[in-house]
């Protein structure tokens, strides 16, 4: 059988590239030409304009996302003797962090609708920890394919139980919850800048934010060695820096972020409206949030035979992600679970599907993924 070559592909980070060269192509001259390559002007100035955007007194740069939750985590005192609470139904890097801190996790279950945490859950594990795990100091909601998490009956519950919240927004960049910015809503917010996420750099990087400048200090230091002064470690730390030919490029970008956004959103209501009237679900946006749509997924119960048939249209799909954190083999059969036992979460696992979406998709790719939802409709 012929198989057809791809028109759609499920993500172009070289597309993103290609429409901001000349500035792009700009700013990293400057860089190399500057002869300072880590931790310099571009790497302050990104930090600034981020934390402007986010309307949050700190911004700190780092290698990834991963570290970026890392590093919170550690600037908290998060470490062995502690639980973190985070869902399942997430990239590994969430668990893979709080483990990294020698913390250990719990896995909550998911709403169904949003794939976010389940409040309900949460507030249940707060008031009644499962036997046998050390105490829940910190939550980690991860703000899913760009959709708000239920963040407020989290956040009083987590207050009054004195446990730390730190949002994972590594695929939410300028989603809004109640009109605010998530990651404006915990003690701190991490964001993975890799090349395909809504705000993304050409390699590897990562930002955190937080009101908490005493929070901010600690973590500057633990991302250099420990340093406050050059050669000095007055504590433990690591190496996670963010280099600045990736600032540079992440201040091109910064300013486009939130047209890049739109432009996802008016897809994602083009996607809805194929959709229309059929049996695949579009997917559902909770009331008074806004959805930045990093990734665009459908369900069905036969999902290899769904992506079988975009694909005779030149559609390329991924998946995220085809098994939970608790089924894969690093973390199966050792992690503990919530009372729901994420049974929601392997169901997901079994059926989502992310079709393409992102702002370089031109209206002719956009309208090709039209047609083939509408064929699916009929
Ligand atoms: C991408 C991602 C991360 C990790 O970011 P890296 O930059 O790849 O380390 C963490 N959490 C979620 C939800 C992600 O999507």
């Amino acid at each position: 059988m012929d198989v057809p070559s791809i028109t759609v592909p499920q993500a172009d980070p070289g597309a993103a590239y290609r429409a901001q060269q000349d500035a792009i192509d700009a700013a990293v001259g400057r860089v190399l030409a500057s002869g300072w390559y880590i931790l310099g002007g571009e790497g302050a100035a990104f930090e600034r304009e981020y934390a402007a955007w986010m309307e949050q007194k700190r911004a700190i740069g780092c290698a990834n996302g991963t570290d970026a939750l890392m590093l919170i985590l550690r600037g908290l005192g998060i470490g062995p003797g502690m639980t973190v609470a985070t869902v399942s139904h997430t990239a590994v890097a969430t668990v893979a962090a709080i483990e990294m801190v020698g913390a250990t996790p719990l896995l909550l279950d998911i709403d169904p609708d949003t794939y976010t945490m389940d409040p309900d859950e949460l507030v249940a594990v707060l008031e009644d920890p499962p036997p046998g795990l050390p105490p829940i100091r910190a939550v980690i909601p991860v703000h899913l394919y760009g959709h708000p998490c239920d963040l407020r009956p989290m956040v009083v519950a987590c207050r009054a139980a004195g446990v730390a919240v730190i949002e994972d927004c590594a695929q939410a960049h300028g989603a809004l919850l109640e009109g605010g910015r998530v990651g404006r809503f915990g003690d701190a917010a991490a964001f993975s800048l890799y090349p395909t996420k809504n705000l993304g750099a050409l390699g590897d990087a990562g930002v955190l934010t937080t009101d908490d400048e005493a929070l901010a200090e600690r973590i500057a230091a633990i991302r250099q060695y420990g340093w406050k002064q050059r050669y000095l470690s007055d504590t433990v730390g690591v190496n996670s820096r963010l280099d600045e030919m990736q600032a540079a490029i992440l201040r091109v970008r910064l300013p486009l972020l939130e047209a890049a956004n739109a432009r996802r959103r008016a897809i994602a209501a083009a996607y809805d409206a194929a959709l229309a009237g059929g049996p695949i679900a579009a997917p559902s946006c909770r009331p008074g949030v806004e959805h930045v749509y990093h990734q665009y997924v459908v369900r069905s119960p036969d999902r290899e035979a769904l992506a079988a048939r975009l694909r005779a249209r030149g559609i390329a799909t991924a998946v995220h992600y085809p098994a939970a954190v608790h089924q894969q083999l690093a973390y199966f059969g050792r992690i503990a679970l919530g009372p729901a036992a994420c049974a929601e979460t392997e169901l997901a696992a079994r059926e989502v599907l992310s079709l393409p979406i992102y702002p370089e998709l031109t209206d002719e790719q956009v309208e090709t993924v039209c047609a083939a939802l509408r064929a699916e409709a009929r």
